[in-house]
């Protein structure tokens, strides 16, 4: 489970701090998804980088499976994000000199050299969003979306309890983001996974199990009877 609770996060500037988040409170479950919209600006990318443990609330705490991470040393914090939280991006970040099932084997990486089970965690994940054909490919022989499905793969790779995605279909046309989503989601839900994913795409928000937006620092629901709301 996944607890935030009176989340606050500011920035100093040369005269008063920046309040971005102002007292965030979300729970959830394995297996749920949610997706996070609203304005540019408005403290999306602020909220998922505390989500991820890349940075840290300036009140507030958040627990993952009854985990503070940032009551973790430095080293114990690391291993937490790399074990815990799966993470996918817009510009899915694969190295372009390594070859796919390589790229889905980075997060094992940081604990030595992959065992026989995590490489065949990663096959059986490239099997699963539909590319075993392709695990000796580099990325730059792969579509848009096809790059996008390996990320999704690699970031399963060590079974997160939260997976946090970034526009995972900023990139993408229609058809192809629709896929995507549709993997994401099914994955998340074999895994039981928690999943939370920021974006301005309206199809990729109501495909999630819940949808807030952040109004003045603070998370709340949107109205599913309004849903253009979910697209700014
Ligand atoms: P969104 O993802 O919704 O576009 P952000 O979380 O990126 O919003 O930014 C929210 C606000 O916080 C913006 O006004 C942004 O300029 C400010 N901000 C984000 N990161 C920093 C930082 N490291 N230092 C100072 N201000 C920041």
């Amino acid at each position: 489970m996944l607890i935030v609770d009176s989340v606050c996060k500011s920035y100093p500037t040369p005269t008063e701090p920046l309040e971005v988040l102002r007292g965030v409170c979300l729970e959830l479950r394995a297996g749920d998804s949610l997706a996070i919209v609203g304005p540019s600006g408005s403290g999306k990318s602020t909220l998922l980088q505390i989500l991820g443990t890349l940075d840290e609330p300036t009140s507030g705490t958040v627990t993952l499976e009854g985990t503070d991470p940032f009551s973790l040393s430095p080293s114990a914090l690391a291993r937490f994000r790399n074990r815990e939280i799966g993470f996918i991006f817009q510009d899915h970040h694969l190295l372009p000199q390594a070859s796919v099932l390589e790229n889905v084997l980075i997060p094992a990486l940081a604990t030595g050299r992959p065992t026989a089970e995590t490489i065949a965690r990663a096959t059986e994940l490239l099997e699963r969003v539909g590319l075993a054909e392709r695990s000796t490919h580099l990325p730059g022989q792969l579509s848009g979306g096809e790059r996008e499905r390996v990320a999704v793969a690699r970031a399963l790779l060590n079974r997160p309890r939260l997976i946090l995605a970034d526009e995972p279909t900023g990139n993408l046309d229609r058809r192809t983001a629709v896929a995507i989503t549709e993997t994401l989601l099914r994955l998340q839900q074999e895994e039981q996974a928690i999943l939370v994913t920021v974006t301005h795409s309206h199809t990729l928000a109501h495909a999630m199990a819940g949808q807030k937006t952040l109004v003045d620092g603070l998370l709340v629901d949107i109205d599913q009877d309004t849903p253009d709301k979910a697209t700014t």
